[in-house]
């Protein structure tokens, strides 16, 4: 086991890693920007070192920063947390060929992972099913193009291969707008993500976002930890979470489970995984994968009781799976509510200091957050500052207890969405379950 690791994050991921690291009794190093000296991760861990300024292309996206770090303190291993250089494979590549292990998949495995082209195709030889498309990059002749979308159907969705956080897509609803939407599309994605490699998808009209969560060894052991249903987004970023996703059946649950593990088995994945799913009339279809833990990992820990960063630097550090598919069992259910310093009105971002700060807590509840009464939020990271979690027996149970804790929270100084959370939990069609990606922006727009 690791003696040290090194921790390239900020906030709450940097916090749940931390308090796993303790309880693995393994030392800890910090690396922080300018606007995180105080606080509370900074403070836990038993090293720190300062990596520059705000600015997160100075600090927390600096890889040689992060990695002299990492050889300054003597730490074996640096785990990246989520967004940064999580799934950054050239990052992955200088901290392995620095003589330190990546807490994260091989950097061979990011990289097509993070190529969605790339990825369709490995879990097409895989059998996951995916949603049908180009099957590959599109092709430049005009004609073909044309042709491939005819055979898949109007409405079809233009996404760009090295997309992400929601960018760099666009719906087509009939062929007179295609080639121009293509054309657009590729100059964006050039623009943004420096590809302009672009392929074609059936636009489902409906889907519920559902993912499947892995864990697979470098001993060739691999499990899934069932899914989460995810189909609460505004502008695509998750709002809130469940566990398990209502509606699905243990069949189709294994049966896409099994598909999973298959795919993590044939591409040697190692470590903590998420695939992605579009689910419509009962059929599962591949998106994404993402090759790092996910905000939303601790409702599946709520239900199979099973700690996926734990697992996650266990299998760095080359120790077989500590589970088998056996030993997992779903038990009730959970919900995860993702408190943003946003307005629940407007959306708008609203850094600046709290005043005062009480996060509730009981039988059942779990409250991931790096913020307390006089922190200063600051204007340079993502917006999220608290992740509230319920566990009960049921759907309705865990509703109730939501309820009950989002009433109890209070975080005064700044706007949160806490209200939207708790305007929600009291809706009709969010208590009755299974609502599509779409159900969310339209609630808003009817609601706020
Ligand atoms: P990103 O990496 O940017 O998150 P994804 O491929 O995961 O991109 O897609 C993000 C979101 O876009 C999905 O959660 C879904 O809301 C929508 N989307 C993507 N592909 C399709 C599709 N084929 N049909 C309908 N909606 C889609």
């Amino acid at each position: 086991m690791f003696s040290k690791i090194l921790i390239a994050n900020r906030g709450e991921i940097a916090l749940r890693i931390i308090r796993a690291c303790k309880q693995l009794g393994i030392q800890t190093v910090i690396v922080y920007s300018e606007a995180d000296k105080d606080s509370l991760p900074v403070r836990l861990a038993d090293e720190k070192v300062c990596i520059g300024p705000a600015n997160a292309s100075k600090s927390y996206l600096n890889h040689r920063a992060i990695v002299s770090a990492a050889r300054l303190t003597q730490a074996d291993a640096i785990h990246p947390g989520y967004g940064f250089l999580s799934e950054n494979a050239d990052f992955a590549e200088l901290v392995t060929e620095s003589g330190i292990c990546f807490i994260g998949p091989t950097a061979d495995n990011i990289r097509t992972m993070g190529d969605k082209v790339a990825a369709k195709v490995q879990m097409m030889t895989a059998r996951v099913p995916c949603v049908p498309g180009s099957d590959g990059a599109l092709p430049s002749d005009d004609d073909e193009v044309l042709a491939i979308a005819r055979q898949v159907g109007y409405p079809v969705i233009i996404k760009a291969a090295s997309g992400g956080g929601g960018r760099g897509m666009r719906v087509v609803d009939k062929e007179a707008d295609l080639l121009s939407a293509i054309a657009l599309t590729q100059t964006e994605a050039k623009a943004n993500f420096g590809s302009a490699v672009v392929y074609m998808e059936k636009y489902l009209q409906h889907p519920r976002h559902i993912e499947i969560q892995v864990l697979s060894d470098t001993h060739g052991n691999a499990i899934y930890l069932g899914e989460r249903d995810c189909s609460m987004q505004r502008r695509h970023q998750k709002v809130i979470e469940e566990a398990p996703a209502p509606g699905i059946t243990e069949q189709q649950r294994q049966q896409i489970g099994q598909a999973c593990v298959t795919a993590c088995q044939k591409m040697q994945y190692r470590g903590a995984g998420t695939f992605e799913f579009l689910f419509e009339d009962g059929e599962f279809y591949f998106i994404e994968m993402n090759t790092r833990v996910q905000v939303e990992h601790t409702i599946t820990e709520m239900v199979t009781g099973i700690d996926i960063v734990r697992e996650q630097i266990r299998i760095a550090a080359g120790l077989p799976l500590a589970h088998s598919q056996a030993d997992v069992t779903l038990q009730g259910h959970a919900f995860e509510c993702r408190i943003n310093a946003e307005n629940s009105r407007t959306f708008l971002p609203n850094a600046g200091r709290i005043d005062y700060c009480h996060l509730p807590a009981g039988c059942g509840v779990r409250v991931d957050s790096h913020i307390e009464s006089g922190y200063l939020v600051p204007p340079a990271y993502d917006s999220l500052i608290a992740k509230i979690c319920v566990h009960d027996q049921s759907r309705a149970a865990a509703i109730q207890k939501m309820q009950g804790v989002l009433a109890e929270a209070s975080i005064t100084g700044i706007d949160t969405n806490i209200e939207l959370h708790q305007r929600l939990f009291t809706d009709a069609g969010f208590c009755d379950g299974q609502m599509s990606i779409h159900y969310l922006s339209e609630w808003i727009q009817d609601n706020v």
